[in-house]
């Protein structure tokens, strides 16, 4: 039977007024199970019309019960965490078991952290002098939209959603298109942790037509994005002539730096092939260029490639699967595409390099096998482009400024992980390169109170802790005068 997804507006399932679905596929098999609204303005201005209503009753609540309706929420999450994993899995490709561990999870710490955030957050205060005292007013902006993408779907929805919520704006969201499913279900479960109607709303549909509409749109005060470059630099465009607030999470092209006297073990090597490759390469923080010293290069090579060979590609039901199917057929296309142009530009592959077939229920799929490419130059096309798939580049280099001056040399500058055992290098590597997260010795470690975001054409602004909280309201200055 066909899923059939709805909006969430102003507290009700709403089918779109036009009447139109868009097909929702299940990339393991390559075929849809589900359709989801394929919404039109006029969706948008009732959601966003819902959510005016809303908001001065929404921001006016105390933090405390703000925060109790987002930790209700989160153990809704909760209860249902294997019933989500499963479908986001089944939506997106990606593992079940990754799902489980790492999306939901996410999901439900998103909503918790920031339920606590809030009620530990007031403005600040000070006398300038004897004559005057100043005090700083943190204030919600009214109406706010949250745009995500499809690689982590409900980890990122509710990354946006809950600063939104927490900090006291009534949101307007637009899941991807193409993952669409678990963010209609946590729209059903905000219903029933009793969310005022209007409160949280979900406009499902393209971008171009829903994402641009809510952009535009002169109610919505400000516009969370995360998604790639082209799609940011859109919005900017789109919101600059009404200043709107931006917060944008765009593409990166992250380097992973492996110095010779790093003396890795086992762990950290699984380590650096899951900084490649988790989620099928598919996350925005993947290391896609592994600049190695040249003096440990063939020995760190023999290690990594005996392991990335080991990884298991197939039904993202089974356990002990690594990679499942790419999220789409126009993705899986792409990548097969950029391999392609890896051949022609002359990169030797060394292991994986086409796609992948996996027998039985998966035979029509979007597989990719996990694929190391050599020889190519760092300022190639496919060690500069995005390709967001199973595809990482070997680059040797020598020493550190080559190493720093090869990892800056990109458009993006989202974040990098760097493996060393010299502490010295460690933080002077760290301070030079151009992007806004570095790792040292690690990857993907995240503490929800640190600041999340990327320089150059990986964004502007940041999210994570009070940088959230401060993006979701307008700071007001209150002067007054001691007579
Ligand atoms: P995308 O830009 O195609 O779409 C992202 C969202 O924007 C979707 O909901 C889409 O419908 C919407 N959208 C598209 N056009 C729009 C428009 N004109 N106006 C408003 N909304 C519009 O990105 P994607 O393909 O879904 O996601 C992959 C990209 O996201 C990659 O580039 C990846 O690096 C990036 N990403 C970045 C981060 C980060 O934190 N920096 C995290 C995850 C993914």
């Amino acid at each position: 039977m066909t899923l059939v997804l709805a909006n969430l507006i102003d507290g009700h399932a709403q089918a779109p007024r036009a009447g139109r679905y868009l097909d929702v596929s299940e990339p393991a098999v390559g075929a849809a199970f589900a359709r989801c609204p394929d919404s039109d303005a006029s969706d948008v201005d009732a959601a966003v019309e819902a959510a005016r209503r809303a908001a001065a009753g929404w921001a006016a609540t105390a933090p405390e019960q703000r925060a109790q309706h987002l930790n209700r929420l989160a153990d809704l999450v909760e209860r249902e965490l294997d019933a989500l994993a499963e479908l986001e899995s089944r939506n997106c490709g990606k593992p079940v078991a990754l799902a489980r561990s790492l999306d939901i999870p996410r999901a439900v710490a998103n909503l918790r952290f920031f339920a606590a955030a809030i009620t530990q957050w007031a403005g600040e205060s000070h006398a300038t002098d004897d004559a005057t005292l100043n005090y700083t007013l943190r204030q919600p902006l009214g109406v706010v939209a949250c745009i995500s993408p499809w690689n982590l779907p409900l980890y990122l929805f509710t990354w946006k959603i809950a600063p939104a919520l927490a900090a006291g704006n009534a949101v307007v969201s637009k899941p991807s298109e193409v993952t669409p499913c678990t963010a209609a279900r946590l729209g059903e479960l905000a219903v029933e942790a009793g969310f005022p109607p209007g409160v949280l709303n979900i406009v499902h549909g393209h971008g171009a037509g829903v994402g641009q509409a809510l952009v535009e749109h002169a109610q919505v005060k400000a516009i969370s994005f995360t998604g790639s470059t082209r799609t940011g630099a859109a919005i900017a465009a789109a919101a600059a002539p009404k200043f709107k607030k931006l917060s944008l999470e765009l593409g990166g092209k992250n380097p992973a730096i492996v110095f010779a006297d790093a003396d890795l073990s086992d762990a950290d090597l699984d380590t650096i092939v899951r900084s490649g490759f988790a989620n099928q390469g598919e996350i925005c923080l993947c290391g896609s260029r592994l600049l190695v010293e040249r003096s440990f290069y063939e020995t760190f090579k023999r290690r990594y490639l005996e392991r990335v060979r080991a990884l298991r590609v197939g039904d993202p039901r089974e356990a002990g699967v690594d990679l499942g199917a790419l999220v789409s057929r126009a993705h899986y296309d792409k990548v097969v595409g950029c391999i392609e142009r890896a051949r022609a530009e002359g990169g030797t592959i060394l292991c994986g390099g086409a796609p992948l077939r996996v027998d039985g229920r998966c035979a029509d799929g979007w597989f990719v096998a996990p694929t190391v490419i050599e020889g190519l130059a760092n300022d190639s096309a496919t060690n500069q482009d995005e390709i967001f798939g199973p595809v990482v580049c070997l680059i040797p280099f020598d020493g550190e400024d080559e190493a720093v001056a090869l990892a800056n040399q990109s458009g993006y500058g989202l974040a990098a992980s760097l493996w060393t055992g010299g502490l010295d290098r460690a933080h002077r590597v760290a301070a030079r390169l151009e992007t806004g997260i570095v790792w040292i010795n690690c990857w993907l470690v995240r503490d929800l109170r640190t600041p999340f975001g990327g320089v150059k054409n990986s964004g502007v602004g940041r999210e994570g802790g009070v940088e959230a909280l401060r993006f979701f309201t307008d700071a007001k200055n209150v002067c007054l005068r001691l007579r």
